[in-house]
């Protein structure tokens, strides 16, 4: 399979990594977003993130245990996590992963 984010966490692909659990991997994304956008990706392929939490709930509660880790170290005590799930909602890399964003104002968008 040619996924992106599987390379990435094979170490086949560079990235800059900011933390790492045996199930969960997170990163920079490439391309901010926010002041704080970091990736969190279950080492196992899961297109989605319903895919992930129907197979493997354990890890689909790590990306966010994970996302919370990095928030925190960062000096996020306050943060959104997103799930782009399918290309009409903007998904364009089929390994799930949850966009971690911190200092971005999505108030007026979903609160
Ligand atoms: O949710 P979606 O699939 O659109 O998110 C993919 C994300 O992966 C984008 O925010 C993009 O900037 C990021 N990316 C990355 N490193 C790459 C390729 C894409 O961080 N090498």
């Amino acid at each position: 399979m040619d996924c992106l984010f599987c390379k990435i966490v094979a170490g086949e692909i560079p990235a800059e990594i900011v933390h790492t659990t045996d199930r969960t991997l997170a990163f920079r994304d490439i391309s901010p977003k926010a002041p704080l956008h970091v990736l969190v990706v279950p080492r196992d392929h899961y297109a989605n993130a319903a895919e992930l939490a129907a197979a493997d709930p354990e890890t689909s509660a790590a990306l966010v245990t994970s996302a919370a880790a990095v928030a925190a170290a960062e000096g996020y005590a306050d943060y959104n996590l997103v799930y782009n799930t399918g290309a009409g909602a903007g998904q364009t890399i089929f390994h799930t992963h949850v966009h971690l964003l911190g200092g971005a104002d999505l108030t007026g968008l979903v609160g």
